[in-house]
C-alpha cells in the first residue's frame, strides 16, 4: 500500500465522559484507519502542557492544558493509507460550527475547546505525538 502513514488520535474528555469512543472508533474502522494500539489515561495538567507546547504563544494555551487534563482521554495510534490527512478530514474543522457534515466534530463536538478528538497535523508532529504517549 503506497503511504502507509500512522498518526495519533486523541478522543478527548467531552466525547470519553459521553461514552463516544466506540463510535469514533468505528468511523476510523469504516475509513480504513486501523487502531493499532490505544489506551485510555488521565494526563496531568503539566503532562498537557508539554503536548500542547507548539501552542504555548496562544491565548487559549491555558485553558486548553487544563481541559485536556480535566478527564480521562483515550490515545491510539491509527494506521492507514494517508492516515494522516484522512483523520484530519474525518474529525472536520477545530470548530464544530464550521465542521462538514459526517465529520466527528459536527456530529459530536459541543464547542471550538470541546471538540471531541484530536489529530496529528504533519508527518513530523505525528512521529512526536506518537512517541510521547507510546514511547516504548
Ligand atoms: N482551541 C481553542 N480555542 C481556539 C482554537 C483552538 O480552545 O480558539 C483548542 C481546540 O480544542 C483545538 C486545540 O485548541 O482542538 C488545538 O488547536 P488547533 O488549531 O491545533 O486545532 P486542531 O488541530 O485541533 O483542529
Ligand atoms: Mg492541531
Amino acid at each position: 500500500m503506497s503511504n502507509l502513514e500512522r498518526t495519533l488520535s486523541i478522543i478527548k474528555p467531552d466525547a470519553v465522559e459521553r461514552n463516544l469512543s466506540e463510535n469514533i472508533k468505528s468511523i476510523f474502522s469504516k475509513n480504513n484507519l486501523s487502531v493499532l494500539d490505544s489506551k485510555k489515561l488521565h494526563i496531568s495538567k503539566d503532562e498537557a502542557a508539554e503536548f500542547y507546547k507548539v501552542h504555548q504563544s496562544k491565548p487559549f494555551y491555558d485553558q486548553l492544558c487544563s481541559y485536556l487534563s480535566s478527564g480521562p482521554i483515550e490515545v491510539m495510534i491509527l494506521e492507514g493509507k494517508n492516515a494522516i490527512t484522512k483523520n484530519r478530514e474525518l474529525m472536520g474543522a477545530t470548530d464544530p460550527k464550521n465542521a462538514k457534515e459526517g465529520t466527528i466534530r459536527k456530529l459530536y463536538g459541543i464547542s471550538i475547546d470541546k471538540n471531541s478528538v484530536h489529530g496529528s497535523d504533519s508527518p513530523d508532529n505525528a512521529k512526536a505525538e506518537i512517541n510521547f504517549f507510546f514511547r516504548k
